[in-house]
């Protein structure tokens, strides 16, 4: 598997699995299919409710630790917000049975990010998060942690995919040199992406699907991204990615289908703001 080097070293491949919306009841069996697929990157959170799973499904795979990249989610604390993630990450070391994670992000740009980025630091200090990271951080957001912290975080993970590509974000990351990780990267399907017809014409050029050329295009583009899937035979053509190049025409015709905007919801806008701030994970 392709890899990418973090800005303090840690390799993290290239491309993972990930595990929003798997309920917690199937996520063992996905998680032993991603890892037999050949995935060693795995992505879960604390809000994903299904951290017990997965590392029961790392600890059955008999797949040594160093060759697995894990990384779970910090979800917003309440004051003291830098003890209280101490606490949070104990309690998702202890569900994922493990004895540190390789990733850990935070998941939401509100609360005292300031606190809960003191406390991931001490963590990476301490070597119990070997990475620490963000996630839904725009870049004003973004560069006011860099500019004001010790630690810059080595990855923010956003939503792209072919609907909102995020050029000019990922050119500040690069600047700053933090690593760039697509969630969403199909869009979960939204403006039927698997039957875009741009997409299933290069995809059919290369023997490929439009799945699979999605994927290649956000490699290709050094986004790193955890495509969800529950089924084995998806699982098998997500990672098929590496054996085909898409060309600089293919690439530059798949950046008219950015529409510059979320599929999802905007985390800048008070609404969205009001209705993650205020929910709470166990
Ligand atoms: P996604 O990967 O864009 O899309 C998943 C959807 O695509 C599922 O409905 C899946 O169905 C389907 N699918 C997968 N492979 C396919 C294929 N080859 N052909 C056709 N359909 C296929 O969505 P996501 O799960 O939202 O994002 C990926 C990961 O990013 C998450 O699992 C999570 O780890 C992370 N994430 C993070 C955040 C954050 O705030 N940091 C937010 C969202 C997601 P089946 O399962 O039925 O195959």
């Amino acid at each position: 598997m392709q890899t990418v080097a973090l800005n303090n070293g840690v390799k993290m491949p290239i491309l993972g699995f990930g595990v929003f919306q798997v309920p917690p009841q199937e996520t063992e069996q996905a998680v032993t299919g991603a890892l037999t697929a050949g995935y060693r990157l795995l992505d879960t959170a604390a809000a994903y409710g299904n951290e017990e799973a997965v590392g029961r499904a790392v600890k059955n795979s008999g797949i040594p630790r160093e060759e697995l990249f894990i990384t779970t989610k910090l979800w917003i604390q309440d004051a003291p917000a830098e003890e209280n993630a101490k606490r949070a990450f104990d309690a998702s070391l202890r569900k994922l049975g493990l004895d540190y994670v390789d990733l850990y992000l935070m998941h939401q740009p509100y609360g005292d990010v300031y606190g809960q980025w003191r406390a991931m630091e001490s963590l990476n200090h301490e070597g119990l998060a070997k990475a620490i990271g963000v996630s839904n951080f725009y870049p004003d957001r973004l560069l006011d942690l860099v500019l004001n912290n010790e630690i810059t975080p080595a990855v923010n993970q956003i939503e792209v995919h072919p609907f909102f590509q995020r050029a000019a974000d990922q050119e500040l990351m690069r600047e700053h040199g933090i690593q760039i990780q697509s969630w969403g990267g199909f869009a979960e399907g939204k403006n039927n992406l698997f039957t875009n017809p741009l997409l299933s014409e290069i995809g059919q050029a290369h023997g490929k699907s439009v799945a699979q050329v999605v994927l290649r295009w956000l490699t290709q583009r050094g986004v790193a991204a955890i495509p969800k899937s529950v089924r084995p035979e998806r699982m098998a053509e997500n990672i098929d990615v590496f054996d085909f190049e898409l060309s600089d025409a293919q690439m530059a015709s798949i950046a008219t289908l950015d529409t510059g905007a979320s599929l999802f919801f905007d985390h800048r806008e008070p609404e969205q703001v009001n209705w993650l701030a205020k929910r709470r994970v166990d």
